[in-house]
């Protein structure tokens, strides 16, 4: 069917993992253009802030387990907002093609022949690293970097033999509720219990935090420190780099003694 408005288009938008001021102008100006904003609910407040008051506003998805739409529908959504003539922007919490669903709502478009762009977001795991001086790669510690989804449903089923150990860095996205059973398996595929883990919640926001262990102690970690959710498990020896650079930062303090 051909597009009846042909005005109409989708703008798929990274929020980015919080702060305001970690959004690219391109996603600024679309959100400025924007007649509809449809978003999810890992959107920042601060990014909200920034949505014409004459956009019209749906949410669509709350966090983890509670979703308001099927994709199915979201797709649907974005379709039917656009053939009405509207510029649409689908506002995605972090970059919209790392564990977002992007590709599904890209192909609905294009399936429906509605015009559709990708504006890139700064992934939660760039931002953590960025906000905690955590780097994902470092030539004397790790020069391979993997992002995986750690959803308890169907972590059985996949396989991550390889991703982490000596020389690599694993960020596990949405792994929170199944820490225990990420520990395991990790450690099942031959990884050492000592490996260092660093835990981040709430990345480059206000209330951010970071705690760090050890891959063995990995669900402990996780429930001690009641770590909620948006939260990252970076697994591999960059995790005890914070810790080191804030021991430095220290050291510099200590005055040097005088003989
Ligand atoms: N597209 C997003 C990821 C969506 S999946 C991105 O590129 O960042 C949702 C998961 O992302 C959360 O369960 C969490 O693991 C992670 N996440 C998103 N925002 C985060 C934040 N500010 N701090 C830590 N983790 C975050």
């Amino acid at each position: 069917m051909a597009n009846p408005s042909p005005s109409g288009q989708v703008i798929l938008v990274g929020a980015g993992p919080g702060a305001a001021d970690l959004l690219t102008l391109r996603a600024v100006r679309a959100l400025q253009a924007a007649d509809v904003v449809v978003h999810d609910g890992l959107v920042g407040d601060e990014v909200m802030a920034l949505i014409p008051d004459r956009a019209r506003r749906i949410g669509v998805a709350k966090r983890r387990a509670r979703h308001t739409l099927p994709q199915d529908q979201i797709g649907a959504l974005l379709v039917a907002e656009a053939q009405a003539g509207h510029v649409v922007v689908r506002l995605k919490g972090g970059d919209p093609f790392i564990f977002g669903r992007g590709g599904e709502e890209v192909a609905a478009c294009q399936a429906a022949g509605v015009t559709v762009e990708v504006v890139p977001g700064i992934s939660a795991a760039n931002g953590a690293a960025a906000s905690l001086l955590l780097p994902l790669t470092h030539r004397d510690h790790a020069s391979m970097v993997s992002f995986v989804a750690g959803e308890c449903r169907g972590l059985a089923e996949q396989d991550w033999v390889g991703l982490a150990g000596k020389g690599r860095t694993l960020v596990i996205y949405m792994g929170l509720a199944g820490a225990n059973a990420i520990a395991d398996k990790l450690m099942a595929d031959g990884l050492a219990p000592d490996t260092p883990v660093a835990v981040i919640e709430r990345a480059t926001q206000a209330n951010e935090r970071l705690v760090t262990s050890l891959l063995a102690d990995l669900g402990g970690l996780v429930a001690r420190e009641a770590i909620q959710s948006p939260a990252l498990i970076i697994v591999g020896d960059v995790a005890t780099l914070p810790a080191q650079a804030k021991l430095l930062a220290n050291m510099k303090e200590i005055p040097c003694p005088v003989y």
